[in-house]
Parts: structure tokens; sequence; C-alpha cells
């Protein structure tokens, strides 16, 4: 076990305080890598080991289940009895507080978690149901309610807050039958996961006691993105003692679209009035030239508490920057300059790297161009394992056994596979069902009294009597043996019979749904149908980052919290990051400003911002301007290019004067002129065009960054050399003295590897 005492030994003194300040409201903000992790975590360890807290009486929330699961790591080390701790995303806890007491409020135990998918499919029923325009409406709604549940409010409140304005009459109706619905099918949304928390705590106050009294320290990182009902919860899990942690970055906050509320941030000494608050400032996370950086976009927002981060780190080398033709181009520069620092810096490997980008559809260039770099890489922040359309159907017979009112896992599971039982008979089923007041479930087993055609009365008998026979075996087996099962009584597999990428894939992942099972069942004793559902539902992509060694692809928001030796941040395009339309509101700007700041924090020795001049959106190519973010570093990225008249003319004015100019987009004569104007010396204040760089780190050139072709050792560029193990290859960089020479060699069917000529001497031929 380690030693707090340690631990606060390596903290600044500025990072002692807070672990110190044990009671009452405690605030730490500060700016990115300043430890505000490390310290949340220590004055746990602080709590436990010094000050005889018992681990149970500590709740920690964190922002993804990788935060949890890094966090749990971490005091497993320090602290005995650190399970009984509760360490978790604010969801993952509403979810264990509703499992305990949702009773109260009328839902079932078993209550099923509704995801996207499902929620519009319900959402659609209801719109049908309501003779609304589901095409018009199904968005809207959707948002809105979210919206309401997010800020505490009932389809009653929401009506009142918003009567007369626009669409307001119908979000009601539709909030108010799909509460209704959900209710039936005892089901929740992820919403409602915090929501139905809320409405707990505020009805039945002495079940918000209990949980106050049990958790007498209440921690939360990332506090910036906090909305107004997660921000209750917190404040009323501190109600009975007020000891509550929160640590948080104003300047981090991104999630204003679901409802965050910055001002939680800014606020939390007004509503805390004697809270202490904290500042750390010095980052331990990067190099000084990506810090001035980062200091110097975020400079640029005005909503702010007011910061300025400082390190003691190394300068650190340039912030590159990069402008390809296209998409393709970038990427192919990102794929050569990883491999290119790969084979120069033998202490590199692919989980260093990551390449974030503002929205999924940039990763597909990525993906197409890393496979040909043989470059292993993870794609986070798109399609969810348990989102495929096949994983989700087997789930959605382990959902229905488990809750039988779950009429939408009813509805999916009785189609998959088939078992001709049309929609004539499933929409009998639902009048039949919605008069008796039943479930689909219930009623599939009476419809042979229903106006159902007797044939079709049977087939729903069997699928029940089918599930019902689940539920028996599920009674006595572990859920991993419980999907085994279904999947072969079902003979779900069957449907992929025929050989085709397609269905091998989809057995591939019913496999690997398998072998995730499994492992839950190994890593969970005792655990139950529900918590495996549970557990699978709010499991998010962004839980196994770097869980190997490959370079991850993530979207910005994804990448909260975490930090990577080299960053690439791809498409610094107008209208990409950021994502709106100039003339957008300065506070949504503020946001996507604050999304790039997060962005480049993220690295800690090296930092490439790429852009590419036209990009395939949107069903056609079109020429993109360089993104405001990049002329406002223009002072950092190119004070040389400072020119007279005060402006810079770099990446940004330049290619802002072609636009205007040129008016790119027309046809093929333009395109030309726009590489003109940004291809050939434009591209990059760190300083390479699209085709030298590539060239130079493509064409067996030593990279543009250091050259060294002389001899060392006996080893010279060019020189032939072979190899125990990589056989013949041709040596494409020296550097390095004495023991320390390192010689990138090219093996011919193995690429480029960096060797030390002290362990593995070559043979020179
Ligand atoms: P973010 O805002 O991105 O969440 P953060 O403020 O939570 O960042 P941490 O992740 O806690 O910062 O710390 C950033 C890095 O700096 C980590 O690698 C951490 O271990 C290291 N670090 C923090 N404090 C110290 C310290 N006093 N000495 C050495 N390293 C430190
Ligand atoms: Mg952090």
């Amino acid at each position: 076990m380690e030693k707090v005492k340690d631990l606060i030994e390596k903290l600044n003194p500025e990072q002692i305080k807070p672990v110190l300040e044990t009671e009452g409201a405690v605030l730490v903000i500060a700016g990115a890598g300043s430890g505000k992790t490390r310290v949340l975590t220590t004055r746990i360890a602080y709590l436990v080991q010094e000050k005889g807290v018992w681990p149970s009486r500590i709740m920690a929330i964190t922002f993804t289940n990788k935060a949890a699961g890094e966090m749990k790591e971490r005091l497993d080390k320090i602290i005995v009895g650190a399970e009984d701790m509760w360490v978790s995303t604010i969801h993952s806890m509403c979810v264990r507080i509703l499992r305990r007491n949702i009773e109260k409020l009328g839902y079932g135990t078993n209550f099923s978690i509704y995801d996207e998918t499902d929620k519009d499919k319900l959402l659609k029923r209801v719109l049908g149901d309501l003779h609304l325009d589901a095409e018009k409406l199904l968005k809207p709604a959707k948002n809105a309610i979210s919206a309401a549940k997010n800020d505490c409010m009932s389809p009653e409140e929401f009506l009142a807050e918003n009567r007369g304005l626009r669409l307001a009459d119908e979000i009601y109706s539709v909030y108010a039958a799909y509460e209704k619905e959900m209710f039936k099918s005892n089901a929740l949304d992820f919403d409602d996961l915090l929501y139905k928390t809320y409405i707990l705590f505020e009805d039945f106050p002495e079940v918000a006691d209990y949980y106050s009294e049990k958790f007498l320290y209440i921690h939360i990182d990332e506090f910036q993105d906090t909305n107004k009902v997660q921000f209750y919860i917190a404040e009323r899990l501190a109600a009975k003692h007020g000891n509550i942690f929160a640590v948080g970055d104003d300047d981090q906050s991104i999630y204003g679209w679901r409802g965050a509320r910055i001002e939680n941030i800014l606020s939390f000494d007004e509503i805390y009035p004697d809270a202490k608050v904290f500042k750390l400032e010095r980052n331990y996370r990067s190099t000084k030239r990506i810090l001035e950086l980062a200091n110097c976009i975020i400079a640029h927002n005005t909503g702010r508490r007011g910061k300025n981060l400082w390190t003691e780190n190394p300068d650190g080398v340039k912030v590159e920057t990069f402008v390809g033709t296209d998409e393709n181009n970038e990427a192919t520069y990102t794929a050569l300059q990883i491999k290119n620092l790969m084979a120069r810096n033998s202490d590199l490997s692919y989980r260093d790297f990551a390449v974030f980008m503002r929205v999924n559809a940039l990763s597909r260039a990525y993906e197409q161009e890393f496979t040909k770099y043989g470059i292993p890489y993870r794609i986070f922040g798109g399609f969810r394992f348990f989102e495929r359309k096949e994983v989700k159907d087997v789930l959605s017979y382990l959902k229905l056994i488990n809750n039988p009112k779950d009429d939408e896992s009813f509805l999916r599971s009785i189609g998959v596979p088939k078992r001709g039982i049309g929609d004539k008979t499933l929409r009998e089923l639902r009048e039949f069902a919605a008069a008796n007041g039943e479930s689909l479930y219930e009623a599939a087993g009476k419809a042979v009294f229903s106006s159902v055609s007797s044939a079709a009365a049977s087939k729903l008998g069997g699928f029940k009597g089918l599930i019902d026979g689940f539920r028996t075996y599920s009674e006595s087996h572990t859920p991993a043996e419980l999907i085994a099962y279904v999947i072969k009584a079902t003979a779900f597999n069957e449907q992929f019979a025929e050989q085709t990428e397609e269905n091998t894939s989809r057995l591939y992942n019913i496999s690997e749904l398998l072998n995730s099972a499994e492992q839950f069942v190994k890593d969970n004793a005792g655990a139950d149908l529900a918590d495996y559902l549970n557990s699978v539902t709010l499991s998010s992509d962004t839980d196994d980052l770097n869980a190997d060694n490959s370079v991850t692809v993530a979207t910005i928001h994804a990448a909260k919290g975490l930090e990577y030796r080299c960053v690439f941040v791809a498409g610094l395009d107008e209208e990409v990051l950021p994502i709106l339309r100039s003339g957008a509101e300065e506070d949504e700007m503020e946001e996507e400003r604050r999304l790039m700041y997060v962005a480049v924090t993220r690295a800690e020795e090296r930092l490439y911002l790429t852009r590419a001049n036209s990009r395939y959106m949107y069903g056609s190519r079109k020429y993109m301007r360089p993104s405001r973010f990049l002329r406002e570093a223009d002072e950092v990225l190119a004070p040389e290019k400072k020119d007279a008249r005060g402006g810079y003319g770099g990446y940004g004015d330049r290619a802002e004067r072609a636009y205007r100019r040129g008016g790119y987009g027309l046809n093929r004569g333009d395109y030309s002129r726009a590489e003109e104007d940004f291809g050939d010396d434009v591209p990059s204040s760190g300083g390479y065009s699209s085709q030298y760089a590539l060239s130079m780190l493509s064409g067996g050139k030593p990279a543009p960054v250091k050259s060294v072709s002389s001899g060392r050792g006996g080893y010279k560029t060019g020189a032939r050399v072979r190899h125990t193990k990589f056989g013949e290859g041709t040596v494409i960089d020296v550097r390095g003295e004495g023991d320390n020479i390192i010689v990138n060699v090219a093996f011919k069917g193995v690429g480029i590897k960096a060797l030390s000529v002290k362990y593995a001497p070559m043979e020179i031929i």
C-alpha cells in the first residue's frame, strides 16, 4: 500500500491545500492538466488514511466510466477497502439508488433503460397515436423532452414555462404521452436516470437523507459539465453535512447542449457562501509551447473567471500545422507523421498518439489511411458496440426476460428472428393490450380471446411461452449462459447463414457479445441479469480507450480528462471546428473555442493542428476556410509573420483573402487557385506545404525536423545493413552519440524500425 504522506509530498503547496481542507464546501477551479483529478484522488486517500473515514462513506462522481475505472484502480493501491467506496459516473450512481428505491415511484426495480434508438421508436409510436407529424416533430420533441428533464421539469412544468411558444402544446402532449408509455413499460431513458432520482429525492426526502447520512464526503470531478439536475442531486447528497468537494475548469465546459450550466461553476461560491475556493495554475502535462498556444486560444473567450496557466516543463518542440489538399491528404500526413515519429523515437508506441476531431464523420479518412500504412487504431465516439443491430436484437430478449413490461423489447425480440408475426397482428395486439391496460407480453398470452386470428394468437402464445422458459432458465444460470441459450433456442444465427462479409461481421459481433458477457460474469461475481443489463446500457465507447496498443481516433467530447504524448487536432476548418456558421451566437462560439482548448490541452509533448483545403461534405466537395481558431493562434504559431500593418500574414488572413477573392467551390480551376493560395507557401506556420511535407515524410529522406546524415558508429544514411531478426534493410536516419546511437532502418516487409546500436548491432553490408 502506498502511503498518503508520500503522495502529498509529491504535490505542490497549492495542490496540498485543498487536500487538507476536508470539511465544508471546497471548489478547486483550475486549468487543464493542473492536477485537479490527482488532487481529488489524493484527498480521498487522505480522508481514509489520515482522518480514519470509512471508505464506504465516501463518494466520487466522475465523468466517464473510464475515469471511474482509473480512479478506482488508483485508490485500490492506496486504500484498504476501496471497493466499498462509490466511485462512478452520476448515471451509474443514480441507477444504484433507483434499483433500491424506485418502487416508491411505482416502477419495478427491474426497469429497462432505453437508449436513443428505443426512445426514437417509442416516440414515433406516440406521435402516430397522437396523429402528429413524426417527420416534423420527432427531433424537436426529443430535444425538448431531454432538455426539460435535465432542467427538472415535468410535462406540466414544461408547458407552464413555455406556454404560447411555437410547438409548446404539441410537445407537451408528446412528453406527457411518452412518460405514460415509459411508465407502462417500466422503462427509463438516460435523462430519467437523473430526473427520476431528482423526483425520488423531492417526493421522498427520507431517501435523500439516508444517502446524505451514508455518504459524508461527496466529490465531483469535471464539475463544469454538470447540469441543473446533476447539481441538484449532488447538493441534496451533501445537504446533511455540506461536505462537497468539486473540481473543474470553466474553460473546459463543453456540454452546454446537454444543459450543462457554466453558471454552476461560476456561482458555486454563491450557493455555498462559506466555500473555500482554490486555484491551481501550474500545469504538469504539457510543454511550454503547447501551453502557450492553449492560453492564447482560450484568452479569446470573455465569459471566464480568467487564469493563466504556466509550467516548468521544457519548451518542447514547435506546434506543427499542416494544410492538406483534401481530407485524405490531411490523414496521409498524420499517418506518415506517426510512422516517422515512431521510427525516430523508440520509446513512443502507438498508444501515445491520438487524433481528435469535432465530428465523427472525419474519422473515415483516418481509417482508410491508417489501414493503408498499417497503423493500428481505434475509433471512439462512433457506433457503440452495444448499439449494433444484432447485439441489440439479442439483448432485447434479455431485457424482456428481465422486465416483461418492456414493450419496446417485446416488439424488437418478436421480430428477430422472423417468426411470421405480421404488423397487423402486432397492431391488434397493441390495441388489445391498451384496452386491458396490460403489457404486450401479458396480452400475448391472452390474445386468443381478442380479434387476433387463431393462427396468429397461437404464434403469440408460443412466443410468450418461449420467454417464460428463458426466464425460468435465467433463475439458475448466469447472464452469459442465458445469452448462449437464447441464441441457441431461437436459432438466432441462422439468419446469418449466407456467407457475406456483412454476415461474418454480425456473427463476429454476436460472439464478442458472448465473450464480453463471460468477462462480466467473471468480474462481477453474484451479479444478476438486471446488473448485467445496466452495465451494458451504461457502458460507453470511451471505456476502453487505449485498451491496447493503438492510435486513438476520437471526438473531442470523448477526450475529456485524458492525456497523450502526441496529439493531432484534425479538421481545423470553419464549419468543422468551429462547427457553427459565422453569425452564430457568441456564447455558442465560445463553447466551440472551449472544445478547441480541451483538444489541445490533451497533448503532453507534441501537438499538430491539421486542416484541409477541400472536403467532401453533405454530398459534394466543398472548399474550406481555415478555422478562426488558427488565426487567433497565429501570434503563437507564426509570430514571425506579423506584418507591418499589424495583421498576421499567416494561416488565417491570406486564406481568408483568397476565399473572398476566389469564392472557391465552382470548378476545378478555382480549386487549383485555392492550391496556389494555400498550398505552396501558406500551409503551415510551422512550415511545410502539403507536397513538401509529404515528400519529406514519405520519400525515405530524413524527416524535416532534424536531419542527420553523417555517419555514426559506422552507420550512415543510405547504408545497407543486416539484422538478425528483420533481415536486410536501408538506414534512413542516424541519431545520438556514443552509447546512445539510434539508427532508423527500413526493412523490406517489416517497415521502419528504430534500433539502438548498443543493444542491436547490425552488420553493415
Ligand atoms: P484535466 O483538466 O485535463 O482533467 P487535471 O487538472 O485533472 O486535467 P490531472 O490529470 O490530475 O490534471 O494531472 C495532469 C498530469 O499531471 C497527470 O499526468 C498528473 O499525474 C500530473 N501531475 C499533477 N500534479 C503533479 C505534481 N504535483 N507533480 C507531478 N505530476 C503531477
Ligand atoms: Mg481531470
